[in-house]
């Protein structure tokens, strides 16, 4: 493709975008198709020849668009948010420009010096203790995977990375973490070869958060059966309710055994840009690491995850590498991010961080926020007010879980489960907007999580009447 048609298509691109941006409530939030439709549409074999953009443009939105559950629509409460905003879908145009590689600082030094500079902003913004460094991982699966490699290593004095598993020890390695966390959590204790048996998922109260008590009492048990307590994993704002793991007093109990804390605040992080809302990381000066993604509630597309480490010298020299093709003359002067995570390759995430937080000014990013929280508050309450329905778990931060539970009505557990499921497909196979469930202890919950960047209190009453209208069907 030669410029000129670029820039024809790159106008027309730009024009499709704002469209989009300004009709995506015209669009089902969920996909109304069946699986395998869209691929019956697609060649079985690729072009031998070259194919005019014109053709691909128009089958981009006549077989992919239909496709697509649209996670920008204000009305997505579904999973939690990956939002996205016009200043990051800009800076991610340069970024697919520049297509730089930005492994080592000498492949591009303002990509590294960047980062640098945009994840130090963000440990001021959400209060993270100073001495905290950080570093752009793609996801938060990823970060916890560096967490869990780290800690592994800094146990066993880099005994793994020299051996392997292989050689010696029967001490079994143990990983804690609450039995709310992420299914991340599982797959990294797993990939890290600490093994899913010595994963302890610890008791959660009544609020679905960790009870240090239990903490300790298995950490005790563990080294009394002379296994070697290395990593906790909480979490703040699980995926299922947003419970908050109290980071304080879990925090005390892995200084006291000298076992790594690694906090995942995947979404919730980012409610700690409020001043009102730091109390959710009260304690967190105890982690050794702790991630959160500003790709999902921090206007930020997809992937942009921030990992912070309090000791920087444990991460490098668990992932440091030097073949001589990658040596430089300032490697002793620079970071080299490289050394920082499990890839090689790096894409330039930081670019779109300093674009987003530049245009949108801390304070724009935390009324969005705060907006965010204050309609959870007010979904909560109408919630509360009608006899039909009731909470499931404290409404923490910006996630409602709630069902449809009439007081006056005895329904089994099971009967509860069918009617909820069958209110909530019913309302995501309408288009109109789109929630996803959970189990909590057992029983089924409806989530409704605001975070998409132009959800307004005009979304979220639409949803509530939807939801009433259903329920009157019932
Ligand atoms: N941790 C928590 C608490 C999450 O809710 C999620 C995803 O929703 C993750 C980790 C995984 O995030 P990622 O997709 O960035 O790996």
């Amino acid at each position: 493709m030669d410029t000129k048609t670029f820039r024809t298509y790159g106008h027309a691109i730009v024009d499709w975008i704002a469209d989009y941006m300004n009709h995506i409530e015209e669009y089902p939030v969920l996909a109304q198709v069946e699986p395998g439709q869209i691929a019956d549409q697609l060649p079985k074999t690729p072009p031998g020849e070259s194919e005019e953009m014109e053709a691909i443009l128009s089958d981009f939105k006549r077989i992919v668009l239909p496709g697509m559950t649209h996670w920008q629509h204000p009305s997505f409460f579904a999973y939690f948010p990956a939002n996205t905003s016009a200043p990051s879908v800009l800076a991610e145009f340069l970024t697919a420009a520049l297509g730089a590689q930005c492994m080592v600082w000498q492949t591009s030094p303002a990509a590294t010096e960047l980062e640098e500079v945009v994840m130090d902003w963000l440990r001021g913004m959400l209060g993270l203790p100073e001495g905290f460094s950080g570093v752009i991982q793609d996801t938060a699966s990823t970060s916890t995977l560096c967490a869990l490699v780290c800690a592994r290593e800094r146990a066993t004095s880099f005994a793994i990375n020299k051996h392997g598993f292989q050689r010696g020890s029967t001490q079994r390695l143990i990983v804690y973490t609450s039995e709310e966390a992420h299914s991340s959590v599982e797959k990294g204790v797993k990939i890290a070869g600490f093994g899913k048996d010595n994963l302890r998922l610890i008791p959660t109260g009544a609020d679905f958060a960790m009870i240090p008590e239990e903490l300790e009492k298995s950490v005790d048990a563990d080294k009394k059966d002379g296994h070697l307590p290395c990593c906790v994993v909480a979490t703040v704002g699980t995926t299922s309710s947003t419970a908050i793991d109290p980071l304080r007093p879990i925090g005390e109990i892995c200084n006291r055994h000298q076992v790594w804390l690694h906090v995942d605040a995947a979404m919730a992080g980012t409610a700690a840009i409020l001043p009102e809302m730091r109390r959710i990381l009260d304690g967190v000066e105890f982690a050794d690491s702790f991630v959160f993604n500003p790709h999902k509630w921090m206007f930020t597309n997809f992937d942009c995850s921030a990992y912070f480490c309090k000791d920087p010298k444990a991460l490098t020299s668990t992932f440091e590498i030097l073949p001589e093709y990658l040596k430089t003359d300032v490697d002793r002067r620079v970071k080299n991010f490289r050394d920082w995570g499990i890839p090689l390759g790096r894409r330039f995430r930081a670019l779109k961080l300093w674009f987003v937080i530049r245009s949108f000014g801390i304070k724009g990013l935390q009324d969005k926020v705060r907006g965010h929280i204050e309609l959870a508050r007010e979904f909560e309450s109408w919630i509360r007010e009608d006899p039909r329905f009731e909470i499931m778990a404290p409404v923490t931060i910006n996630l409602v879980c709630f069902r449809y539970h009439p007081s006056h009505h005895t329904f089994t557990e099971e009967e509860l489960e069918r009617i909820n499921k069958d209110l909530m497909d019913e309302l995501n196979r309408s288009g109109s907007m789109f929630i996803t469930h959970t189990k909590l202890k057992g029983r089924l919950a409806l989530r409704l999580c605001i975070g998409q960047t132009n959800t307004t209190r005009e979304h979220v009453q639409k949803a509530w009447e939807r939801l009433q209208a259903s329920a009157n069907r019932l």
